[in-house]
């Protein structure tokens, strides 16, 4: 792990956002405070999602209703990359989906045609679809068979549910690979594709730009591929005994974003606190989970 000068150096930030900048409808500690920041001063960034089926300008309005400046171009889906990726390369193609509402806007948007008719299909997208059924992937398989493109928004295989973990896009993924032997062509984290997306936008040298993230086989393998640098926080999945065994680790370890905070802005602690964790109702020493990694951070420092 390295410090100071190099952190100071990066010139744009590529934020995931559970585990990151919330989880369940807690933010975390210190990230409305290092966005605003990052505003203020004229840094780039960007919010990174996997999710598919959400549209960009909800996933911002998520954001500003926990006291996070977003706006629809300040977030990346997996579904908005998907859809300019092929934009780019088949323009007008037409598109079999295997996904929801966002995926379907999203290549509307971008100028191609939805068919359902699997001999009409240049490509077959495949993402999260919690209404899909056989007919659906059986299109898929066929139009695949015939020669049209796989292209997968995402390989998440599971998602944390109330009840505990279940089917991502991923597994619907699986299905139509296991039923054609095609490898499905990913987008989104931990695929070059969506950070080479993201960089475009930001438009930052790789070797200035950091991603964070809080899971080291998507976050920090991704950004390590596209040349960027990375960043994990322990606010999320990923433990600091994970990162610190990832080959090879995370250029940065921090607690969370008021660590990040601090190296990057080389403000102190206290200038940190308060104001700028609106979403811990309670103040950050009476609320059950923000309290525990502040604890273990200021204890330290
Ligand atoms: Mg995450």
């Amino acid at each position: 792990m390295s410090e100071g000068r190099g952190l100071r150096d990066l010139r744009g930030f590529i934020f995931d956002m559970d585990g990151v900048i919330y989880r369940g409808n807690l933010v975390l500690p210190g990230a409305p405070g290092f966005v605003k920041q990052l505003r203020r001063v004229g840094v780039p960034y960007l919010f990174l999602t996997n999710n598919s089926t959400t549209p960009a300008g909800q996933v911002a309005e998520r954001l500003v209703g926990m006291g996070i400046e977003a706006t629809a171009h300040d977030v990346i889906t997996s579904a908005e990359a998907t859809a300019a990726v092929l934009a780019a390369e088949m323009p007008g193609g037409r598109a079999l989906v295997v996904g929801e509402a966002g995926i379907r806007e999203a290549l509307v948007d971008a100028g191609l045609t939805l068919t359902d008719d699997h001999r009409d299909a240049d490509v077959v997208v495949v993402g999260m679809d919690r209404q899909c059924t056989y007919a659906r992937l059986r299109a898929a398989a066929l139009a695949i068979r015939r020669g049209a493109q796989f292209v997968a928004t995402n390989p998440d295989r599971s998602f944390p549910a109330e009840e505990g973990l279940v089917p991502g896009a991923g597994a619907l993924v699986g299905a139509v690979e296991i039923a054609t032997d095609v490898p499905a062509r990913v987008i989104g984290k931990p695929a070059l594709e969506i950070f080479r997306y993201a960089l475009r936008r930001l438009g930052t040298a790789p070797a200035q730009t950091a991603v964070v993230g809080d899971r080291p086989e998507t976050d920090v393998q991704g950004g390590q591929r596209a040349g960027l640098r990375t960043i994990a926080v322990l606010t999320g999945v990923g433990t600091a005994e994970e990162f610190a065994a990832w080959q090879p680790p995370p250029d940065w370890v921090f607690g969370d974003l008021v660590g990040l905070y601090r190296a990057y802005f080389g403000i102190g602690a206290k200038a940190a606190r308060g104001a700028d964790f609106p979403g811990c109702q309670a103040g950050w020493k009476a609320c059950p989970t923000c309290h525990s990694y502040h604890n273990a951070y200021f204890d330290g420092g």
